[in-house]
């Protein structure tokens, strides 16, 4: 079978010229193949330098359709059978191989759902003919990002469906996509040449200053009226240390547009990048790469979209968003591996898996004395204080010269698993409290919404509302001095 038009003549044209590039940095692998192989469709053309706008304009006055940059000074275009590409100069073209579509960790995989990434001018229609051609079933979801599909099917065909024009990648499937749990993706970290294709393997982050650091700023423009401030800033204030915690970068607050400082902004529909927000839903965030690829001030950048529904342990989780654009701020890309902070869908996590880890230490090293890393999976983060009733702050106690600084301790002992499968419309829960003190409340939230007291304290119990899908509880114990300790535990709804 053959997916591929033949070659048009001014095609062609370009393969003359072209000389070795940079190989292309994929995720299944280095491209340098010398010459690019040239056809009609989705190609990859790098150039001696980074394409600014006069070049891609000049692509589209060639017919070309613009679609994605690829590091490093590459465009992933579409090219029509009328394009004409004589007289370009470019370092390297070529068409991605089906072999560099597939993820590496689908290699063997012969079971579960796969996230098909299409490029960015296929009709939906089409793509899901192109799945529906090899025996693939899309499981929908409400979330999905454009131009993307989760598919059930024949593993064994991923290579003759990656050998599609349309299809861009293939990736594992979270568990959230396989089960049509209701996500929110990541569009991609973005450069001023496009946003960075799912494919590719980005860039090598900030340059190291001449003392060979990386000190970054940070300034927070302004923030969510959804949220009390100070609490809005401390969850992005955490997912920024969240990555310097573990990697030889420091971030300190700078001063707003200067260089080498990650703004900070929430703004809502078109605010002046080419990237409009979308309203509630579907697109929460986008941040641009360092510079290099973009410029001065806008590289490391992060916009939130001030219409969502932003909370603190809860869907919307800023922290969890706020974690994954802080990496492509500091120039990470997606990551293939469900669960971890950087794959494309947000999931609540309270910090940074290994895989996480290990990129941001590919691209700075781990910083002088490294913490121990998180154990696998990642907790989600607990809510903060402010969704909780204020405690009022205890008088001093002249005759307690000591603060008491001791939080409680806290067991979740029903149900005796992190993760239990219900149908019920709500499910009880209990467990133990134990305090240096005294403990003196017990509360509970969850992601879907609600939250509340339970009844009791050293032995407490709660009932909890489910959704249909994952529902996340947080149960947290407080002592008079405002000490707590959570737990949490995952109920999934069928
Ligand atoms: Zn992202
Ligand atoms: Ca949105
Ligand atoms: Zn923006």
């Amino acid at each position: 079978m053959n997916h591929r038009k033949l070659i048009p003549a001014a095609l062609l044209l370009l393969a003359a010229p072209v000389l070795l590039g940079q190989p292309i940095r994929l995720k299944a692998g280095a491209v340098a193949r010398v010459p690019g192989r040239i056809r009609a469709g989705h190609v990859i053309v790098q150039f001696p330098g980074y394409p600014d706008a006069a070049v891609r304009e000049d692509l589209v006055r060639r017919g070309l359709r613009v679609l994605e940059y690829v590091p490093d000074n590459a465009l992933m275009v579409a090219a029509g059978p009328r394009a004409d590409l004589s007289g370009l100069n470019v370092a390297w073209a070529g068409a991605l191989e089906a072999e560099d579509k597939i993820s590496p960790l689908l290699a063997g995989q012969v079971s579960g759902a796969v996230l098909a990434v299409f490029h960015a001018d296929v009709e939906m229609p089409r793509a899901r003919q192109v799945a529906r051609s090899l025996g693939f079933d899309a499981i929908e979801n409400p979330g999905l990002l454009p131009r993307q599909l989760v598919l059930s099917g024949p593993l064994a065909r991923l290579k003759e469906l990656a050998e599609f024009d349309e299809v861009a990648y293939l990736m594992p499937a979270s568990a959230d996509l396989a089960a049509g749990v209701r996500v929110a993706g990541c569009a991609g970290a973005v450069t001023e040449a496009g946003p960075v294709g799912e494919y590719a393997l980005v860039g090598t982050g900030w340059p190291k200053d001449a003392a060979g650091k990386v000190a970054l700023g940070y300034f927070i423009r302004n923030l969510t009226e959804k949220m009390d401030a100070a609490t809005a800033r401390g969850e992005i204030e955490s997912a920024l240390r969240e990555w310097t915690k573990y990697s030889n970068v420091t971030m300190a607050p700078g001063t707003q547009g200067a260089a080498r400082t990650i703004d900070i902004l929430f703004a809502s529909g078109a605010h002046g990048d080419g990237y409009r927000f979308d309203g509630p839903g579907g697109t929460l965030a986008h941040t641009f790469y360092p510079a290099p690829p973009n410029q001065e001030t806008i590289a490391g950048d992060m916009h939130l979209d001030a219409d969502e529904g932003w909370h603190a342990g809860s869907s919307v989780d800023l922290f969890s968003v706020a974690l994954h654009e802080a990496g492509h701020a500091l120039g990470l890309g997606h990551t293939d591996r469900p669960g971890t902070a950087m794959y494309p869908y947000y999931r609540q996590v309270g910090g940074l898996s290994s895989d996480d880890i290990a990129g941001i230490q590919a691209l700075y090293g781990a910083p002088a004395t490294t913490p121990t890393p998180p154990t696998q999976p990642t907790q989600p983060t607990p809510p903060t204080q402010p969704t909780q009733p204020t405690q009022p702050t205890p008088p001093t106690q002249p005759t307690q010269p000591t603060p008491d600084s001791t939080p409680p301790a806290l067991q979740i002992t029903s149900p005796g698993l992190s993760i239990v499968s219900t149908t019920a419309e709500a499910i009880t829960i209990g467990g133990a409290a134990s305090d240096n003190v005294a403990v003196l409340s017990v509360k509970w939230a969850v992601s879907t919404g609600g939250s509340g007291t339970a009844s009791g304290t050293t032995s407490w119990s709660a009932t909890v509302p489910l959704l249909v899908g994952t529902n996340v509880i947080t149960v947290r114990a407080y002592d008079a001095a405002g000490n707590s300790a959570w737990r949490s535990l995952t109920a999934v709804r069928r």
